[in-house]
C-alpha cells in the first residue's frame, strides 16, 4: 500500500481542474485495505473513493484521505444457460472492459462502449447510454465496508438502481435520521455482469437507427454496435482530454403528464419522452439550449457549444477552469431553467 502526500489531481479529473490530494493511497488488492483499516489513524479518516475522475468536481484541495482504486483483472467467472459471467476489478477502465468483452465473444456492453471512467464507479450511478442501463447486464458486486472491514456481496436489487442513481449515491445517515445509502462507507472492489447467450442488438435509438439505415443493415453484430456508438460519442461528445468535461452535467428531469401539458402548452417544441408508467422525461440540453447557454461562459467554465448538457473547461491545461467556476455557471443554469419551465435540474457529477 503506497501512501502519497500532496498529489496533484488535475490528471485525475477529466475537467482538468487543478486541486491536490493532500493524502492519497493507491489500492491494488484487498490486502491494501485490509493494511489501511489496520492502521487506526487511515481507518478512522474521512475518505473520498476515486475512480477515473469523470463524474467529479473538484472544488479544492481534496482533505479526505483519497482512495485511487487500482485494482485489476477481468475473466469470465462462469455461467448460466442464459448467460456469460464476467468479473471486472474496480480498476479496470471500463471502455478496455467493453472491449475485452467483445473481443473474447460475450456480447451485450456494446451500447455502453466510450464511457469514461472506471468498472468500480459503474454501478454507483448506473452508468447508460443507447438504450442500455449498467442494471440491464449486471450481475452482482463485491465491496467492503470501510468502516468496519466487512466484505460484502450486492445483488441487483439491493444496488436499489434508478435512474443514474444507486444506493451508492445515498449516505447511511442523514442528520439524525437513518438512510438507507451506501455513499459513505462502501469501496465497490470487483463487478460481475451477465452478458445474455442469446444476444440481440439493443436499436431504436435514432443515432443507431440513423448509422444501422446508413449501412443497410437488419441484423447488426455486436462488433458493429459498439463501432457506430464510438463513431456517435467521437462526433456529439467533446474529447475531455483536448476539452475538459465530465460528460453530462445535468440530469434529464422526469414530470407528471399534467405538468408536461402545461409547459407543451407555452413551449409547444419541448423536447419530451413519454416513459412506461405515464411520467414524462424532458431532455435537460434542450432545457438549457432553450434559455440560451449554449456556447455561453462564466469565467472559464463554458457551456459546450455543439450540446448544451456539457460544461467544459475553456482555459485548457494552462489556464484550467475552477470548480468554483463550474459550479457557479451550473447554478446559473438551473435558475434560468427554472425561472422558464419551474424545473430544477440536478446534477449528475459528485461535487467534492
Ligand atoms: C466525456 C464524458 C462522457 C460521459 N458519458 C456518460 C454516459 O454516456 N453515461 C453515463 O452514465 N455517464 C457518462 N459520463 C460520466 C462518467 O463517465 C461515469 O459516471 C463513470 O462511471 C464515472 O467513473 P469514474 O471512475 O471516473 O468515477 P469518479 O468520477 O472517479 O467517481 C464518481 C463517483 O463514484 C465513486 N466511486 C468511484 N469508484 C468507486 C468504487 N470503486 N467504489 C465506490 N465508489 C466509487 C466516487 O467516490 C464518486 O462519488 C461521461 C463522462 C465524460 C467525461
Amino acid at each position: 500500500m503506497l501512501v502519497e502526500k500532496n498529489v496533484p489531481l488535475q490528471s485525475f479529473n477529466t475537467f482538468g481542474i487543478v486541486a491536490k490530494a493532500l493524502t492519497l493511497v493507491r489500492l491494488q488488492g484487498l490486502a491494501d485495505i485490509d493494511t489501511l483499516l489496520a492502521d487506526a489513524a487511515l481507518k478512522t479518516a474521512p475518505k473520498f473513493i476515486l475512480g477515473g475522475g469523470s463524474n467529479i468536481v473538484l472544488t479544492g484541495d481534496v482533505k479526505p484521505l483519497v482512495l485511487k482504486v487500482e485494482i485489476m483483472g477481468k475473466q469470465l467467472v462462469s455461467q448460466t444457460a442464459k448467460a456469460w459471467i464476467v468479473e471486472a476489478g474496480a480498476g479496470e477502465n471500463w471502455h478496455d472492459l467493453v472491449t475485452w468483452t467483445l473481443e473474447n465473444g460475450y456480447p451485450g456492453l456494446e451500447n455502453l462502449a466510450l464511457i469514461p471512467g472506471s468498472v468500480g464507479a459503474s454501478p454507483v450511478q448506473n452508468i447508460g447510454a443507447y438504450g442500455v442501463e449498467l442494471q440491464d447486464r449486471f450481475e452482482s458486486l463485491d465491496a467492503v465496508d470501510m468502516t468496519t472491514g466487512q466484505r460484502f456481496t450486492l445483488n441487483a436489487a439491493q444496488c436499489a438502481f434508478g435512474y443514474r442513481d444507486s444506493v451508492f449515491k445515498h449516505l447511511s445517515n442523514q442528520g439524525s435520521q437513518p438512510g438507507f445509502g451506501l455513499a459513505d462507507k462502501a469501496l465497490i472492489t470487483h463487478v460481475r455482469f451477465a452478458l445474455p447467450k442469446n444476444w440481440k442488438p439493443v436499436l431504436g435509438y435514432a443515432d443507431i437507427e440513423k448509422k444501422r439505415l446508413q449501412a443497410g443493415m437488419d441484423h447488426p453484430t455486436a462488433q458493429q454496435i459498439y463501432d457506430w456508438v464510438c463513431d456517435i460519442r467521437r462526433a456529439k461528445l467533446p474529447d475531455w482530454r483536448v476539452l475538459g468535461n465530465a460528460g453530462s452535467f445535468f440530469k434529464n428531469p422526469t414530470v407528471s403528464a399534467e405538468q408536461c401539458a402545461d409547459i407543451i402548452e407555452r413551449e409547444p417544441k419541448i423536447v419530451h419522452y413519454v416513459l412506461a408508467d405515464g411520467s414524462v422525461k424532458l431532455a435537460a440540453g434542450w432545457l438549457i439550449d432553450a434559455c440560451g447557454w449554449k456556447g455561453k461562459h462564466i469565467g472559464n467554465a463554458g457551456v459546450y457549444e455543439r450540446q448544451a448538457l456539457v460544461l467544459v473547461n475553456r482555459g485548457g491545461q494552462a489556464n484550467p477552469v475552477t470548480g468554483g467556476e463550474v459550479m457557479t455557471l451550473a447554478k446559473s443554469i438551473q435558475t434560468s431553467v427554472y425561472e422558464r419551465f419551474g424545473i430544477m435540474l440536478a446534477h449528475e457529477p459528485v461535487v467534492v
